[in-house]
């Protein structure tokens, strides 16, 4: 199979909102007046984000999952995509459970694939993803206020308990069969929470998505908005409460381990925001209406700098490091 026909099975298909698709040089995309168009690029490289022998089903999902994550943490409605690949080999079943896990996701967010590039080399995934904002209307990093509450949506440290869990970390290593199973779901085939950042247009203050774990994410925010915050762990220990696997496993883990899995655990693709007291109604609505649950965690502050306190409003010290690629 040639690579035109490699494009044409698997990446081709109708066009339907864009006004130009896969074909031409360029593909077209028409904005809608008054909209501006929301741009993000991210790229998935064999051996630094996923393991050769991934499911590619779940591969094609993560690919276009983690930029929608993008889309939604600036409250942008998911319009198009591009898709450069770098294929080892035109292996058809290998692409055709690709494609099929990336193209259902599109659809399931009405998010057209509309062009790319195909060239042979070690597996390499780029997508760009286009959306819409309503002009001046984007959720930024750069507009916390001292005062603000701070919150996360869902619950955060199964995608990394699953990533030790099959790297044989040995304080993973608790982890059954079974809770593997649904924490391996965590991180193959993340939940982009694209309602819940439309639902917070006009009542979050900033946002971002936090794949690089909460502490080190959250910090881009405070340095963007020039302030500082104050994080009740006692608070943090709720995002992983409502969801199985963490809080099943709990007895067998160790108390620390678990709190740096959900502080600084990573590819977790869960909203963190800010949003003035004022508005709290109006968050819990947009967790309703988005069925995001969403906790509060604590407050951002004018003096800068991270601080975390315990139960009883103790300060506490932790030493978490970002993920980094190059540190
Ligand atoms: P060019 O040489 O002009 O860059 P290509 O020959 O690379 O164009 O691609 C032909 C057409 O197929 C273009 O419209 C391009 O956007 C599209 N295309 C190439 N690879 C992909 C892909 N992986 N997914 C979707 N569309 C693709
Ligand atoms: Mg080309």
């Amino acid at each position: 199979m040639g690579e035109f026909d490699l494009i044409a099975r698997y990446f081709t298909r109708p066009v339907r909102r864009a006004a130009l698709g896969v074909g031409d040089d360029c593909a077209l995309l028409a904005p809608a007046p008054g909209m501006q168009l929301a741009v993000s690029c991210d790229m998935l490289v064999e051996g630094r984000h996923f393991f050769a022998d991934v499911d590619p089903e779940a591969l094609g999902h993560k690919a276009l999952a983690v930029n929608l994550s993008d889309l939604a943490a600036c409250g942008a409605r998911p319009l198009a995509f591009t898709l450069a690949l770098a294929l080892p080999r035109a292996d058809e079943p290998w692409l055709k459970a690709f494609a099929g896990g990336l193209l259902r996701l599109a659809d399931a967010h009405d998010c057209e694939l509309i062009g790319g590039d195909t060239t042979a080399g070690p597996l390499n995934i780029c997508i760009t993803v286009f959306g819409e904002v309503p002009a001046g209307g984007a959720l930024l990093r750069s507009g916390a206020r001292a005062g603000d509450d701070i919150y996360v949506s869902g619950t955060l440290g199964d995608a990394r308990l699953a990533l030790d869990a099959l790297r044989s970390h040995p304080q993973a290593a608790a982890l059954s069969p079974a809770l593997l199973a649904t924490a391996r779901q965590r991180l193959e085939r993340p939940t982009p929470r694209v309602a819940l950042g439309l639902a917070l247009r006009g009542v979050a203050s900033s946002a971002l998505d936090v794949s690089d774990g909460l502490l080190g994410d959250l910090g881009h925010i405070l340095r963007a908005s020039g302030v500082g915050a104050r994080i009740e762990l006692a608070w943090t220990t709720d995002l992983i409460a409502g969801y199985a696997v963490l809080t099943r496993a709990s007895a067998e883990f160790d108390a620390d381990y678990l709190e740096q899995c959900v502080l600084a655990g990573g590819d977790d693709y869960e909203l963190a925001f800010t949003a003035p007291p004022s508005l709290r109604d109006a968050v819990a609505a947009a967790a309703q209406a988005s069925g995001a649950r969403v906790t509060r965690i604590g407050v951002i502050e004018a003096t800068p700098g991270l601080r975390l306190v315990d139960a009883r409003g103790l300060p506490v010290t932790r030493h978490y490091a970002s993920f980094d690629h190059f540190a």
